[in-house]
């Protein structure tokens, strides 16, 4: 066993019990939130189900963000990594950054053709996509979250980074995005794609914005691709899923395929998708053994129930990428110029 993998165990069995004591308060609750999200990708979703959704993402991300960013920082996304490094708790914020700059060299190559300058960052968290691609391309970046509270908050921290004139954030929905046809020359979405319960109205909306010849980068959850023979996932796998979406406010997953075939019906030219399961494995086992520290006991009993909630299901993320049903997936393209 690598010191990884014992690592990994010990902290699941300590989570484990935590997650045993609290279950059947748990399972009582679920059903707040969105439940029986699991619908297959064309499935239609309706304006209530969307509605209730969205109001449960707006709740989840302003309680739990102050908490997250107390213990990980400004970045709410996984951290990349080399497959099988066994990595210390300071190194992982590096990782976070890693994260942005992998997507940016895959959908780019070493160097973008043309530097962008309007970037809209889709799902912004508290903004710390924004504020690195600003920085790093001195571009004007605009950031949409469902949460009032991250907005606020991307702004502070825009304002004590020197960066207000850069950066600007505004609560508005990813599927009905408030800005003008082919606005942006970098289009991003950071781990967001998962909350959205239409993928084709959210493809289309992100290529709406684009100008000609902009790029398209999307980082996503995504469930394993499908084999020819099958039509859906297997009750077991369902099963699992249903349950991370009950607790993070998740609706239907689709596969990186189902993406590229919705890029593909809108003429989107250079389509590129990676696995990169295996490089966010360290992430998961980190985020359970932060909850586990004194500090992020506390916190997150003080945060709230949807905090907890979420806390819960963690391990499942580990078991969903052991099982290879759940897939950290990359996928990129450009809009024709
Ligand atoms: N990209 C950020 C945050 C990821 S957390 C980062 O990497 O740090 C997921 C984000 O998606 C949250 O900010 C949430 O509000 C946002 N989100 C989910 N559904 C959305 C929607 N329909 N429209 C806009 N933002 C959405």
């Amino acid at each position: 066993m690598t010191t990884t993998t014992c690592y990994s165990v010990r902290i699941l069995s300590a989570f484990n019990t935590f997650q045993t004591t609290f279950s059947s308060a748990a399972t009582r609750l679920s059903s707040v939130g969105a439940r029986k999200q699991l619908k297959p990708p064309s499935a239609s979703v309706s304006s209530n189900e969307i509605e209730v959704l969205q109001k449960g993402i707006a709740e989840l991300y302003d309680e739990s963000s102050g908490l997250w960013e107390d213990i990980w920082g400004e970045h709410m996304h996984h951290g990349f990594y080399d497959p099988d490094s066994s990595v210390s708790i300071s190194d992982h914020r590096l990782a976070q950054i890693r994260m942005v700059e992998e997507s940016l060299a895959f959908a780019y190559g070493s160097e973008p053709a043309k530097i962008p300058k309007k970037i809209v960052d889709v799902g912004c968290g508290i903004g710390g996509s924004s504020r690195y691609l600003a920085r790093k391309y001195g571009a004007q970046c605009q950031g949409i979250t469902l949460s009032p509270v991250q907005a606020q908050r991307a702004q502070a921290l825009a304002a004590g980074q020197g960066l207000s004139d850069k950066v600007s954030f505004q609560v508005g929905d990813a599927l009905n995005q408030p800005f003008p046809d082919g606005e942006f020359d970098l289009i991003w979405s950071m781990e967001s794609g998962e909350h959205m319960p239409n993928k084709e109205k959210f493809v289309s909306e992100l290529a709406r914005v684009a100008a000609p010849g902009a790029t398209i980068i999307l980082v996503t959850w995504c469930h394993r691709i499908l084999s020819p023979s099958e039509e859906s996932l297997r009750p077991d796998e369902k099963k699992l899923l249903d349950r991370i979406c009950d607790a993070y406010y998740l609706p239907a997953w689709c596969s990186a395929s189902d993406y590229v075939k919705l890029m593909e019906s809108l003429s989107l030219e250079d389509i590129k998708t990676a696995d990169w399961s295996e490089n966010v494995a360290p992430f998961w086992p980190a985020v359970i053994e932060s909850a586990l520290t004194w500090k992020g006991f506390t916190s997150l009993l003080r945060s709230g129930w949807k905090t907890i909630r979420g806390a819960l299901v963690m391990p499942l993320m580990i078991e969903g990428y052991k099982k290879d049903l759940i897939k950290f997936s990359i996928i990129t393209c450009r809009k024709p110029a």
